[in-house]
């Protein structure tokens, strides 16, 4: 659901999954129907567009719906897949506030399908084998983990400079990489954070819009996390993890690859997939045999990532340091 720039490079990938494969087209531009329904081989029955998506409850050829569309239509569009009886995957961020995060989990939950957020780094070998390192202990008690992300955002007119459409600005977007890395790098969950925003152009960044924000998280084991997330900042896709006895680093370490990295044993060295084809096999795997992932993926993750940046918020709105509550 959704034809735009990243949706053409998941079907793209498909196209060398061994378990998932487009089988239906949602799309408001009529000709983007016709040209993907050609490119896809999908019968005119499977194209839909946001008026008829409903019936797609009745397309036994259709196991899931993949919302990849701008950041606050996912709310009302996964609400009607569910409804429709269909797994939903959902780009992130899940939806633009806790609140909408939770109506969409309940309503999969009700409907009784799946609900996965497209969070493609939890696949990734090299990001896998850190966290493999940590969990047998390679690093130590862990102590510090650093996450930069960030690019400039170029054409001030796209949806996602526009607070209705994006729910928010960099931190939404592309900071949700440094909250997800913080996360699965440390294996804990955050218990405050303490934020401030930078902004140098308010007119490109409008009010809700955030430009730059920076963060730090703090972990019930005592550990910490230091953060960047930046619309104004190239270069910025940088992880840093250190423990009493060793540390992890990768460079780049959220972008679509090679993924690179190093340990103080030496080079990370897996060997590069295309993320979302390995996404998409797992994802099905996720769907069709309840395969248990290393790093979960479920709406109830991608809800507390939601509920992390809205404590991030209001630390930046209250200048003091916030609890963070996660369901
Ligand atoms: P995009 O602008 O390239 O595509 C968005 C698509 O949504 C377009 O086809 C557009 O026509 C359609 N659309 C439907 N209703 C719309 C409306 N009311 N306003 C504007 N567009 C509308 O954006 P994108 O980069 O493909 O991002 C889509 C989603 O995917 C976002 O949630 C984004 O965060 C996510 N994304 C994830 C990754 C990742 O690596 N996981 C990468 C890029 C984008």
């Amino acid at each position: 659901m959704g034809l735009g720039g990243y949706a053409e490079r998941v079907a793209e990938a498909m196209q060398q999954c061994e378990r998932a494969k487009v089988a239906g087209l949602i799309s408001g531009t009529p000709e983007k129907l016709v040209k993907w329904g050609q490119k896809y081989n999908i019968p005119e029955s499977s194209r839909y567009n946001y008026d008829n998506f409903d019936a797609i409850k009745d397309n036994p050829d259709i196991d899931a719906i993949y919302v990849i569309t701008p950041n606050a239509l996912h709310h009302d569009q996964v609400i009607r897949s569910a409804r429709a009886g269909k797994h939903v995957i959902c780009e992130k961020p899940l939806a633009i506030s806790a609140k909408e995060g939770q109506e969409m989990l309940d309503a999969c939950n009700n409907a009784g399908v799946k609900l996965l957020v497209g969070y493609r780094m939890r696949f990734e070998p090299n990001t896998l084998e850190v966290v493999r390192l940590r969990n047998a202990g390679a690093f130590g008690r862990l102590k510090f983990f650093q996450g930069q992300c960030g690019f400039v955002a170029g054409d001030p007119k796209q949806w996602r400079l526009n607070k209705a459409l994006a729910g928010g600005g960099s931190l939404m977007d592309i900071g949700i990489y440094a909250i997800n890395g913080a996360r699965y790098m440390l294996g804990e969950d955050p218990v405050w954070v303490s934020a401030q925003e930078t902004k140098t152009d308010p007119v490109k960044f409008k009010e809700g819009v955030d430009e730059t924000i920076q963060f730090e998280l703090g972990f019930p084991s005592g550990a910490v996390a230091s953060c960047l997330s930046s619309y104004n900042i190239s270069h910025l896709d940088r992880f840093f993890l250190t423990g009493e006895k060793g540390f992890a680093e990768m460079w780049p370490s959220t972008g679509y690859g090679p993924i690179k990295g190093r340990t103080h044993q030496g080079d990370l060295g897996k060997p590069h997939t295309v993320h979302q084809r390995t996404q998409m096999d797992e994802m099905a795997a996720i769907i069709f045999d309840n395969n248990t992932p290393t790093l979960p993926v479920d709406g109830l993750t991608a809800l507390q990532d939601l509920q992390i940046i809205e404590a991030i918020y209001r630390s930046c709105a209250s200048g003091k340091r916030e609890p963070i509550k996660l369901s």
